[in-house]
């Protein structure tokens, strides 16, 4: 399957000088969205994980599929102010000011092996703050998964692990 023919790359979005990659005309492919999980969830079927963390809102998109692929639990990490329960809130700054994720304090339990899933690893900021959030909750991250890698932008650099993988790599 050839998934960079299913994204669409818009430009100045959000902001101008940015292409912005959009997953929606891969998502809406039923063929490529399916291959597209099942070739994320592979590598990790045979490794030891409970369970999937996902951020707000392509990260579920993401995450959530995986998770069901592996037959382990998902855990949501959203913006502040959403989840219903008791949360550990962690504020990042951004290239343009900052932002807060929250998650349930009792997602993640001390011990547990932990993939974390999203869209898009560009700078690799938002993967950092949830990295941190599950490692604060006594989560171990086994593992990053992601559709989309922006080589140039060293994501991966940034957070350093040694377990990190992507489907489709943009130089
Ligand atoms: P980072 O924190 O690694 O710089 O940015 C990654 C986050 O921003 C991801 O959660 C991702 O959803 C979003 N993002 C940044 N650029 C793009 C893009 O070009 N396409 C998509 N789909 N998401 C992006």
């Amino acid at each position: 399957m050839k998934f960079k023919e299913k994204i669409r790359e818009i430009q100045d979005f959000p902001e101008k000088g940015i292409q912005f990659k959009d997953i929606t005309t891969l998502l809406k492919d039923g063929k490529a969205f399916h291959a597209a999980i099942n070739q994320l969830a592979q590598p990790f079927r045979h490794q030891d994980i409970d369970l999937v963390v996902g951020p707000e809102a392509r990260g579920f998109v993401v995450g959530a599929p995986v998770a069901y692929a592996l037959g382990v639990g998902f855990v949501p990490v959203r913006k502040s102010g959403k989840l219903p329960g008791e949360t550990l809130s962690y504020r990042y700054t951004l290239e343009y000011g900052e932002n807060v994720l929250e998650v349930h304090r009792d997602a993640v339990k001390p011990g547990q092996k932990v993939l974390i899933a999203d869209d898009l690893l560009a700078t690799g900021g938002t993967t950092r703050a949830v990295v941190q959030m599950v490692e604060q909750l006594g989560g171990e991250v086994v593992g990053l998964t992601f559709m989309i890698e922006l080589l140039y932008l060293k994501g991966r650099q940034l957070l350093g692990h040694d377990n990190i993988t992507s489907l489709l790599k943009y130089k």
